[in-house]
């Protein structure tokens, strides 16, 4: 189970992958990415090996400079395409990766049905892109419907999450680890700084309950309350 996103790289897609294989050693038994291109997202995912999702996403190669990827460890749900992550919401703008376990995903999609959303897999995590677009409809800016939805799951997570437009990644921890990389004109984020070494040194680590916004330049970490946190910037080995 692993988490990889940039932000503002020159080529999301094998920065992501490269993310993926190198986090091969946490286990994990689906993978899949997703790239914001314009108005839409391009989402790849499948059960199997990153190899398979290389090959797979070789012959449909989507564009982009931002991005997240994902190793998943299914705790809800078989391992299989529907089930892999990234999971969409019912406009396909939002597409979140999720590391952990949603404890009342069963209530949430109960009441997300009941207003009329359609998810289709077995996980748990589903239901956080679809809490998400119901905050992006109400008003709420991207980092806003990520900090109202979390104030609505409860369990341990790490999350990213990309929306179509937008050039940004927007993730969250509670209990699984989430380290941002820091490079030139260019941002990285993952479970474990192994995934972007060969990129940059220089890492935040975040904390429990952190909020973060990340551009190609600039990241601002947040807290449920939305003031912003001071984390040091550290350089590893
Ligand atoms: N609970 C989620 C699932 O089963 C995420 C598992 C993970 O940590 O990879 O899909």
């Amino acid at each position: 189970c692993g988490i990889t996103a940039c932000v503002g790289c020159e080529e999301a897609v094998s920065t992501l992958l490269s993310g993926l294989d190198n986090l091969e050693y946490r286990g994990y038994d689906s993978a899949g990415i997703a790239v914001p291109n314009g108005a839409s997202l391009e989402v790849v995912k499948r059960s199997g090996e990153v190899a398979e999702l290389a090959r797979r996403v070789r012959r449909d190669r989507p564009g982009g400079t931002t991005g997240i990827g994902h190793t998943r460890w299914s705790t809800h749900g078989e391992p299989s395409d529907e089930n892999a992550h990234p999971h969409t919401d019912c406009t396909g703008r939002v597409a979140v990766v999720h590391n952990g376990i949603v404890e009342n995903y069963a209530s949430l999609r109960d009441r997300l049905r009941a207003s009329g959303h359609v998810l289709d897999s077995e996980t748990d995590t589903e239901v956080v892109p679809h809490l998400v677009e119901e905050y992006l409809a109400a008003g709420a800016t991207p980092v806003d419907a990520l900090r109202a939805t979390l104030g609505d799951i409860d369990g341990s997570y790490a999350i990213a999450m990309v929306v179509a437009d937008s050039d940004r990644v927007y993730a969250a921890r509670n209990g699984s680890p989430l380290v941002l990389g820091l490079g030139d004109d260019a941002n990285y984020l993952a479970s474990d700084v192994p995934a972007f070494i060969e990129r940059t040194d220089s890492v935040v680590y975040l904390d429990d309950g952190d909020v973060v916004a990340i551009g190609p330049n600039h990241y601002e970490v947040t807290g449920a309350d939305g003031r912003v946190r001071d984390r040091p910037v550290r350089t590893v080995e």
